[in-house]
């Protein structure tokens, strides 16, 4: 069989030499490139061959197709996604999206050398730990105070520096799994520390606790605040200041996982209302932990506070090095905490907070407008409405917490509600929303002007 085309296909130097890729050069790398040409010209080959193809393009289109080809192969892995969710603290999404501040200080320490480890005044050795923390005891009241990488580390690090070879009283209430295989018991029989279950899943008195003390001879109380459910029904929990009065009764320290860290609330900011930091400090606890990004706004980090020769005990762990923070999650907590400094300029500048602080009228208000734009842009091909519904907090902060919101309601006239909350996810920047009775919804609480007219874009392009 003769095929010609096959003998006229430009040769891959031809190819390489077309301005289209001279002006890619400067944007991708060589060998992206040149494999992205190489796959172009395979394709057009096999086409040939099976009689798919029965002309060829001009070099110049071929050029830009593996251009195209190239641009896709070489996108990050860990993409942007818009979140129509309206789920603030969205575990899968990232949690909490930082503040500008925040994102300028990861990107100053990025690209040059920091006083990480340098003590400027002296003109040696420094210490990671003294960044921030003058900043969390100012603000939160605590003696002592240390960041490392997460929640997780914090909690592990605790129990390692504090309670290894001891016996630690938790109520069986509290005996949780956090998400992603890390469970209370499990995390404790690791860290050395011996587990003395108190009182039944519902029910705690205090009683269990001094029992576990003068009987069992538990040395440490800990307390987890069970942040990703809530217990209803018949049950009895207890507080943390009694626990704290029985702890130094007996002599025995009480440490508190507090899990998501609120530094305040204040309804009248927006700012919701549930346990905080300072909370657990004045009820007494001698160690608190909770994470960075989830209600604090911050980067992924875990902080610890408390008295100074626990928290000082755990900074001089080993362990300490294997969980220790690094420069760009420090830079971007001292700038989140800075912020707190105001609890009205938090408000407003913490995106987490921000959001969560969107009053039900300005979302309504926010919904009309876009369900508007988009059904004048979108005409029959899609029915749009602004209706109230009620969202959450997410990630493992307030469970139980119902945010009233309003969502703009998308009915697609010519294709199915799967279909297209499936063309939205697979889109170039990911629009990942909710379905709920045959309707795709998209919540404005966690969408921005950007955001929108990136959806904007999409639906146009993807609704037949
Ligand atoms: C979220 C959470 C953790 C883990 O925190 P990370 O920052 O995700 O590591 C630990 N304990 C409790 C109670 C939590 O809610």
């Amino acid at each position: 069989m003769d095929r010609p085309l096959l003998r006229q296909l430009p040769k891959m130097d031809a190819l390489l030499a077309c301005p289209a890729f001279t002006a890619a050069r400067e944007e991708l790398p060589y060998f992206a490139l040149r494999d992205a040409a190489r796959a172009e010209l395979d394709a057009l080959r096999q086409g040939i061959l099976d009689g798919s193809v029965e002309a060829l393009p001009e070099p110049d289109a071929l050029a830009a197709a593996a251009v195209v080809r190239a641009r896709t192969a070489c996108r990050p892995h860990l993409r942007r996604v818009i979140n129509g969710t309206g789920v603030v603290l969205h575990t899968n999404l990232g949690r909490a999206p930082m503040g500008e501040a925040a994102a300028k200080a990861v990107y100053e320490t990025a690209l040059g050398y920091s006083d990480l480890e340098y003590d400027i005044d002296a003109g040696r050795r420094g210490s990671r730990f003294d960044h921030v923390e003058p900043l969390l005891r100012s603000l939160t009241g605590a003696e002592a105070a240390l960041a490392v990488n997460n929640n997780a580390a914090a909690v592990f690090l605790m129990l390692s520096a504090l309670a290894a070879g001891k016996k630690v009283a938790i109520s069986r209430g509290e005996l949780v799994e956090i998400g992603g295989s890390f469970r209370v018991p499990e995390i404790m029989a690791r860290s050395g520390a011996e587990l003395v279950e108190v009182g039944t899943t519902n029910k705690t008195h205090l009683s269990d606790y001094r029992r576990a003390v003068e009987e069992q001879g538990a040395q440490i109380l800990l307390k987890v605040h069970t942040s990703n459910f809530k217990l209803i029904g018949f049950t009895e929990e207890v507080p943390l200041a009694d626990l704290t009065a029985l702890g130094r009764e007996l002599g025995v320290p009480v440490l508190h996982d507090l899990g998501s860290g609120a530094l305040f609330t204040d309804p009248a900011l927006g700012v919701p209302e549930g346990p905080t930091v300072e909370d657990s400090v004045k009820a007494g606890a001698d160690v608190v932990c909770f994470s960075g990004d989830k209600l604090l706004g911050g980067p992924q980090a875990g902080i610890a506070i408390g008295r100074k020769d626990l928290i000082g005990a755990m900074k001089r762990d080993q362990f300490a090095r294997v969980v220790r923070i690094d420069k760009l999650g420090l830079a971007a907590l001292e700038a989140t905490l800075r912020a707190y400094q105001d609890h009205a300029y938090a408000a407003a500048h913490i995106p987490v907070l921000a959001m969560l602080g969107a009053s039900p009228a300005e979302l309504e208000r926010q919904a009309r407008l876009r369900a508007g734009e988009l059904a004048a842009r979108l005409g029959d091909r899609c029915v749009l409405s602004a209706v109230p519904d009620v969202g959450e907090v997410g990630g493992g902060s307030l469970p139980g917490v119902e945010l009233p919101t309003w969502v703009v309601e998308l009915r697609p006239a010519r294709m199915s509600v799967a279909a297209l909350e499936k063309a939205l996810r697979s889109w170039e920047v990911p629009i990942v929303g909710r379905v709920s009775h045959d309707r795709c919804l998209l919540d404005p609480r966690t969408l921005s002007a950007a955001d929108w007219a990136d959806i904007t874009a999409a639906l146009d392009a993807i609704l037949p």
